[in-house]
């Protein structure tokens, strides 16, 4: 075949699809999707969809460096059911879950069984729930364009939301639905969950895998892996057996401590007790105050902010230290922008803090996308002294931490203080790099005698390395226990050589 022709076949094979897709309204695009699954009026008339099977899900930034090519820390859930009730528009899912990684809390390796009750945009994770919520009467159907291999079909829902349904040219069958939400670390994100593998369950035509991917670093945030599903079932009561929760509620107060001269600690109570308390540390400089931390959200940080910001007559907070990148440490990143601070962390995260600062959030406008503001960052190396008349802080990396290899803490030096986030918390269960804290130390040849943590508490020098022992044992005991069944985990045999 020439060069000709081959162009012409290509030049054919672009335009006709298009031209087929145009004759046709989005209400028979959708139809015609119904069809293919297995016909519109048994479409419409299910009302129950049982759908087991394990995934794995990612959670955002928890790879141990900010890097795009860092290996990423996956979740699993396995004996997973998920109950759709297709009338009400509701699911009920309850897995048992398990991180492959080593962490500090036993919760995240005991596979105890949670649920949750989804509705909204988060059941539409499905070509029966999308499609059935893009033929509701209270749906209005919007544009069509062509991406690739499929149609695509806007719809805005009764409530509001607007997504979109992929549907393959080819066979017909939905391809991927598409929607948008917030993210308090990257502005909103747009997911995009793809229907792969389908096979007919009676009458109905399912997808077997379902993979759900963000437009951001191109990540697959949740692979679903489907064994099995049961049409018209009868549900389950809808009622949840809640997991371990980082989420505390709404604020109640911020705790404040003097811990030293010029430095105060602070700690947000909430309204529900979590798994660790968080909070900040505050160093007063002549004409400034430096935070230690900008955590977990923009409610939080605003929090301890304001907090801080009523510590000493005529002095703000103009600088915040962020630890490492994990999203929960970096979720006041954007709030802090917005608000005009100086941001110091090290060096490799700022290619990062830049992506999460200069995405815009149009559909879930947050701070920094109410009040757009450029990064200012400082950046650490090994070592980085802020330094007045007034008050001397020096900035270090963290040596030997394999749970967060980009990491910095802070040491006022004449206070012998030492602020820091995940290198030991009094809460946690189990230390896997139990040496990482005294490494640091005697790397910079440091010598405090407190911690302020950014989870957990004020604590002493000698409550710091007891503790870390402890969780270390612990953390010993549970490899033990695992080897002793067969089970070998992540993590083990523990890195630890100061017994
Ligand atoms: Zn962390």
């Amino acid at each position: 075949m020439n060069i000709l022709k081959m162009a012409v076949i290509s030049f054919l094979l672009c335009n006709v699809l298009p031209a087929l897709s145009q004759s046709m309204s989005a209400q028979e695009i959708i139809e015609e999707a119904a069809e293919a699954m297995g016909g519109l009026d048994r479409i419409m008339n299910v009302d129950s969809l049982v759908m087991t099977g394990f995934s794995q899900t990612l959670g955002l930034g928890g790879s141990a460096s900010p890097h795009p090519k860092s290996p990423k820390k996956w979740t699993s859930q396995n004996d997973i059911t998920r109950s759709f009730n297709l009338n009400s528009m509701q699911a009920l899912q309850t897995h048992r879950q398990g991180f492959l990684y080593p962490f500090a809390l036993a919760f995240g390796h005991a596979w105890n069984p949670s649920s949750q009750i989804q509705q909204g945009v988060s059941v539409l994770n499905h070509p029966l729930t999308a499609l059935r919520a893009a033929l509701a009467s209270d749906t209005e159907l919007g544009a069509i364009s062509i991406e690739d291999d499929n149609i695509v079909i806007e719809f805005t829902l009764g409530g509001g939301e607007t997504l979109w349904l992929g549907i393959n040219q080819f066979n017909k069958l939905p391809a991927w639905s598409r929607w948008i939400g917030p993210s308090p670390t990257l502005g909103e994100l747009t997911y995009t969950s793809w229907f792969t593998g389908y096979s007919p369950f009676g009458e109905v035509r399912l997808p077997s895998g379902i993979n759900t991917e963000i437009d951001w670093r191109e990540s697959v945030v949740t692979e679903f892996h489907v064994d099995g599903y049961e049409l018209d079932a009868v549900l389950p009561a809808f009622e949840i057996e809640a997991g371990m929760s980082f989420d505390g509620g709404d604020i109640l107060d911020v705790e404040v401590t003097q811990v030293a001269e010029q430095v105060w600690d602070l700690r947000l109570v909430t309204e529900n007790p979590t798994v660790e308390t968080n909070g900040a540390g505050i160093v007063e400089f002549e004409d400034h105050l430096l935070m230690f931390e900008a955590y977990g959200s923009e409610a939080n940080t605003i929090a301890l902010i304001e907090a801080a910001n009523n510590l000493v007559p005529g002095k703000q907070v103009t600088e915040v230290v962020v630890s490492h990148h994990h999203f929960d440490h970096s979720g006041g990143l954007r709030t802090a922008v917005s608000l005009g601070l100086t941001i110091i962390s090290k060096r490799e995260n700022e290619a990062l803090f830049r992506e999460m600062v200069s995405r815009p959030a149009p559909n879930f406008p947050d701070a920094l996308a109410l009040n757009p503001q450029p990064l200012k960052f400082i950046p650490v190396d090994e070592h980085l002294v802020l330094e007045d008349a007034n008050q001397r802080v020096d900035v270090y990396e963290v040596v030997g931490h394999m749970h967060m290899t980009d990491a910095v803490f802070a040491y006022v030096p004449d206070e012998q203080v030492l602020m820091q986030g995940d290198m030991f918390v009094i809460e946690w269960d189990w230390h896997w790099w139990g040496d990482n804290y005294i490494d640091s130390i005697e790397h910079f040849d440091l010598n405090p005698v407190i911690d302020i943590p950014v989870h957990g508490v004020v604590s002493s020098f000698d409550e710091v390395i007891n503790n870390i022992d402890s969780q270390v044992t612990a953390a010993r005991e549970f490899c033990t226990r695992n080897e002793s069944i067969g089970i070998y985990m992540a993590g083990c045999q523990v890195k630890y050589t100061r017994d």
